[in-house]
């Protein structure tokens, strides 16, 4: 593979930092430097400001056909250089190349719906007030910009540039300063798809200098945001300190999974574990938190550890991987902590508990039951391969239980009761709810997001394009 591109891609081309400052990143697999990457800082944001700015009027005024061809050439590029974007992400934060190929499908069907989708927006009208005829318009807000998690870096990306930039805006990126190299590649491919320069740009670096200096732009009118809870609040600050831009915040989970006795036992354990052990527990849909009802909880809590435990840890490069490293030492160190944390706050450990191999960042899948309330990790997002196993009794009682967090993305119930399946759905506080599967539903075409602290807006489908629109009231009086 050639050496991966580590400059800024600003109007179109890529450029050093004005500082030519540099930080490094690490293969988590061998804990060995991958690249020395361009760091951006608040002069690069200016610089890309401008670009966007320059390459606004333009762009909005292309036929919508226009812009959604680009955007499914993208697409285009996107499967057909696919095995080196997930290269890419294996040495960068140690994605398995067969779990980063669900999220570049995925990447790639999305952005062909949202592109469809483009050819359908439009406003509303109404003959009520007599002597009138008022109408709305449905217009790009200008320049935006999107901050971006490493979990999942190329879906992330699709789910807020395509939709930005098809609806007519334009955009600068700040990609994870834990996955900058398939950002820049998606750069490339922007540029080959025939995205006029300063439509795309994307820009490396930390989230105190680029992330803030993005936040808190002036000429910024629509910021979208996928990460902590902790930024996300930052981020919604310097929005209101500055020109209170329009914010959408994509955030943490601690995503509880009911099991009720009528369902099948073996098959939900099955899920359950592979819904938390997908990309090594370090996504934000993941079913961290499970509550078992009594009747079966010994049952449920043998064939979900086995089933747990059973992963065949390897290098992120090799398509027989399932089961990768955490992203970095800094994951892995944290991870580790709210184990021992557990530990000593006499949780009950049921396997796991401690990292898998001397080199690179591998953590036992881990399953504690019964934890006490003192254990953090049973209210606490912990984005790794450990399961909480509760008891409960009643469905009032375990809805309360699931319900006692300001956390709400998403929860997953089993059972084969549709009645209280739906019953428990509709009574959950939470954006997103699974019947009978652990999440990540792959429904396309649906809004993704959550409740609570766990954000506000909508990526994805009808909502999560129109959410790059302002609306404007047109009246016209006869
Ligand atoms: P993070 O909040 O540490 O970082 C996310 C991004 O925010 C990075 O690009 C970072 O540089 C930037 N950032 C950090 N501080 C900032 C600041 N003060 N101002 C502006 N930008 C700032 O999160 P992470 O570790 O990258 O990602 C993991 C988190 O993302 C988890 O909480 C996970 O649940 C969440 N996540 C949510 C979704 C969703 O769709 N709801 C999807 C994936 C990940």
């Amino acid at each position: 593979m050639a050496a991966p591109e580590t400059r800024l891609f600003i109007n179109g081309e890529f450029v050093p930092s004005i500082s030519g400052k540099t930080f490094p990143v690490y293969n988590p697999t061998t804990e060995e430097k991958v690249a020395d990457i361009f760091e951006g800082d608040a002069e690069d944001v200016n610089v890309a400001v401008t670009a966007a700015e320059n390459a606004f009027p333009a762009w909005k005024s292309l036929s919508a056909h226009e812009r959604i061809d680009k955007c499914l050439k993208f697409a285009e590029l996107i499967a057909r250089d696919q095995l080196e974007i997930a290269a890419l992400d294996a040495q960068n934060v140690g994605i398995p190349v067969s779990v980063n190929h669900f999220y570049i499908q995925r990447a790639i069907q999305d952005i062909r719906h949202t592109a469809g989708l483009a050819h359908d927006v439009h406003g509303e009208t109404s003959l009520n007030t007599p002597g009138q005829i008022n109408i709305t318009l449905r217009q790009p807000y200008g320049v935006c910009a999107a901050i971006l998690a490493w979990n999942a870096p190329v879906v992330i990306f699709t789910a807020k540039v395509i939709p930005c930039v098809v609806a007519g805006n334009t955009i600068i990126v700040k990609s994870s300063e834990k996955a900058p190299l398939s950002a820049l590649k998606l750069g490339a491919l922007a540029a080959e798809a025939g995205f006029p320069p300063g439509v795309i740009n994307i820009l490396s670096g930390f989230g105190h200098t680029v992330g803030a200096a993005l936040s808190s732009h002036m000429k910024i009118r629509k910021l979208t945001f996928t990460g902590s809870t902790r930024a996300g609040k930052l981020i919604q600050e310097a929005a209101a300190k500055s020109n209170l831009k329009s914010i959408a915040l994509e955030l943490g989970g601690k995503n509880p999974l009911i099991v009720f006795p009528d369902c099948d036992i073996e098959e939900a354990a099955g899920s359950a574990a592979a819904g938390l052990k997908f990309n090594s527990g370090q996504i934000c849909v993941s079913n961290s938190r499970i509550y078992a009802h009594k009747d079966i909880f010994q049952k449920f809590l043998k064939a979900f550890s086995e089933k747990f435990a059973e992963s065949k840890f390897g290098s992120p490069l090799e398509p027989t991987t399932f089961f990768g490293p955490q992203a970095d030492k800094l994951q892995f160190d944290q991870i580790l902590k709210y184990i021992e944390q557990a530990k000593s706050a006499g949780a009950n450990l049921v396997t796991g508990g401690s990292r898998a191999t001397e080199k690179g960042y591998y953590i036992q899948p881990t399953v504690f039951a019964k934890v006490p309330a003192t254990a953090h990790l049973l209210h606490e997002e912990v984005f790794g391969p450990v399961a909480v196993i509760q008891e409960f009794e009643t469905e009032e009682e375990v809805i309360a239980e699931c319900n006692k967090t300001e956390y709400g993305l998403h929860a997953s119930v089993y059972s084969k009761d549709i009645s209280r399946a739906c019953r428990v759905a509709t009574a959950l506080e939470t954006g997103m709810v699974s019947v009978n599967s652990s999440g990540g539903s792959g429904a396309y075409d649906m809004p993704f997001g959550g409740w609570k602290q766990s954000g506000n807006g909508r990526e994805l489908g009808k909502l999560g394009l129109e959410a790059f629109y302002e609306i404007k009231m047109v009246s016209i009086t006869l």
